[in-house]
């Protein structure tokens, strides 16, 4: 069996760095909560999904093997926290005459084509909510006796029947739930829809017979249903965006603790996971990104801006999970001029590598090639420190005069939990052509060659003439800069 190394991981539930174990010797069992497909990820959703994938990895270079699920939230989730008003998807398909289908098949390929973009390994399995309303159904009818009470909107569960509810949240907060919901009825403001019924008279794209008529499931019931049914309880770790610490994961709790408390007492502390991790928002200067607010950045708008996907992947990694990460315009124009040179490196150290002989002395510049990686591993296994993971890859790379085969291996090590593609990815793919550019790439270089050669003759009026056009259409002219020239990027600052 592969060695385990030590990981220290925070866990939510106890707010602290805490050394890892897994359930199974060598094996680790993750749940990520995932998207609501009515309308395209935005790169706050994003963020959530390359931590989840950095964990991933990091698991894997611990040594373990994972089982990893996403699922797909395609019925359920309203257009609030709250558990009265519109479901999303219902609202998405009238906004846009379409049937409820067709928006999540639709959404449901845009995101997983962003996955696949930003190097994200795809999950073990992606599961769908609306294959498991039967499975929702027999869990609700579980715990309907002792933990929910009927109202005529729906199925409620009581969330004074379970021991400590909100505990994740840092404690029970009745006043904020109230804040954000008003059903009639309801015995505490923190209690939440099992099921939510169909409102007389109104017929709903996606309804399902149950015990308490015809409706929907409510958002949180999914989560534990495909959790526990693809992973079996408790798992070993359980991961969504920091907003979901507040209640869609205490809601999630409290359901796992009724569910698993019929029939057998539950071991103290029962959660249904062991680790609740949660990766902090991406935000913009008007605050957290989020679709309701309408205006959002998503991976596609980014790519018609000339910014290759990775760029935003290494964004992200270059800040701590649990920090916020602000976004601009500017800041991820500054992460794809990182990420050129770190590639333009590599390709250096590739050429290097195909041409240099085979044996090479031990020298101490390839030992402290190897400090680098030891450092590197401390801090991605701290947490997942990848702020610093990420100096250690440049330092490698700055070494002088070590042998570059061996750089190219340490390289190639660090990229399996970096995730950057350094090993294949070239210069010229960094180039992602801007959608409303109005140049050619062709008609940039020869510029730039006569632009060099006006500099050459010193006729720099000429050579200014050349600049001030290139300016004109978006292409910004670096000198003295080995990357050459840039595209303008105009995300809005
Ligand atoms: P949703 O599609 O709204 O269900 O969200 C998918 C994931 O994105 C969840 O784990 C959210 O917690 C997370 N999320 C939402 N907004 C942001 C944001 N601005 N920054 C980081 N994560 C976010
Ligand atoms: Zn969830």
């Amino acid at each position: 069996m592969t060695e385990i190394r030590d990981l220290r991981l925070f866990n939510s539930l106890t707010r602290s760095i805490d050394p890892f174990a897994s359930i199974d010797p060598g094996k680790v069992r993750v749940y990520s909560c995932g998207p609501t497909v009515y309308n395209y990820a935005h790169l706050g959703n994003l963020r959530a999904y390359v931590f989840t994938d950095t964990l991933r990895r990091t698991l894997g270079w611990a040594g373990y093997d994972v089982t990893h699920i996403i699922n797909i939230t395609d019925v359920g989730h309203l257009t609030s926290d709250a558990d009265a008003g519109d479901d999303k998807m219902e609202a998405a398909a009238r906004a846009q005459a379409k049937s409820i289908w067709d928006i999540a098949a639709h959404y449901t390929e845009a995101f997983k084509s962003n996955i696949a973009d930003l190097n994200i390994t795809a999950p073990t399995e992606w599961t769908v909510a609306t294959d498991y309303v039967p499975q929702m159904i027999d869990f609700a009818k579980a715990i309907a006796d002792r933990h929910c009470y009927e109202l005529e909107t729906g199925l409620y569960f009581d969330s004074s029947t379970v021991p400590d509810y909100g505990a994740l949240a840092g404690g029970r907060d009745d006043a904020a739930h109230a804040r954000i919901d008003a059903v009639d009825g309801k015995r505490h403001p923190s209690d939440f829809a099992i099921w939510r019924r169909s409102p007389p008279g109104e017929q709903r794209q996606m309804e399902w017979d149950s015990p308490w008529g015809k409706g929907a499931p409510g958002w949180h019931l999914e989560c534990s249903v495909m959790s526990f049914d693809r992973l079996g309880h408790p798992f070993d770790i359980h991961t969504g965006g920091i907003d979901h610490r507040e209640i869609h994961h205490p809601n999630e709790i409290a359901q796992n603790q009724a569910y698993c408390e019929c029939g057998h007492d539950l071991p103290a502390g029962f959660t249904g996971a062991r680790w609740w991790m949660h990766n902090n928002f991406l935000v913009d200067r008007s605050g957290k990104m989020s679709k309701s607010k309408g205006g959002f950045t998503t991976l596609f708008s980014l790519k018609d801006a000339g910014v290759h996907p990775l760029a935003y992947r290494l964004l992200c990694i270059s800040a701590h999970y649990r920090n916020e990460l602000e976004f601009s315009g500017e800041i991820v124009a500054t992460a794809l001029t990182r990420l050129k040179r770190l590639v333009m490196a590599v390709e250096r150290i590739r050429a290097t590598a195909s041409t240099e002989a085979k044996e090479q002395p031990f020298s101490g510049q390839e030992a402290l090639a190897l400090v680098s990686l030891k450092e590197f591993d401390e801090a991605i296994r701290e947490d997942l420190n990848t702020p610093t993971a990420l100096t250690k890859l440049e330092q490698v790379l700055s070494i002088k005069k070590c042998p570059a085969t061996i750089k190219l291996s340490l390289i190639r090590e660090m990229d399996k939990v970096l995730g950057l593609k350094l090993d294949t990815i070239t210069r010229a793919d960094l180039r992602v052509r801007p959608k409303d550019a109005v140049i050619e790439e062709a008609e940039i270089e020869a510029e730039l060659d006569r632009r060099q050669q006006a500099r050459a003759d010193k006729d720099f009026a000429a050579s200014d003439v050349i600049r001030d056009a290139l300016i004109a259409k978006g292409v910004e002219v670096m000198d003295g800069d080995p990357l050459r020239w840039e595209w303008q990027i105009n995300l809005g600052g």
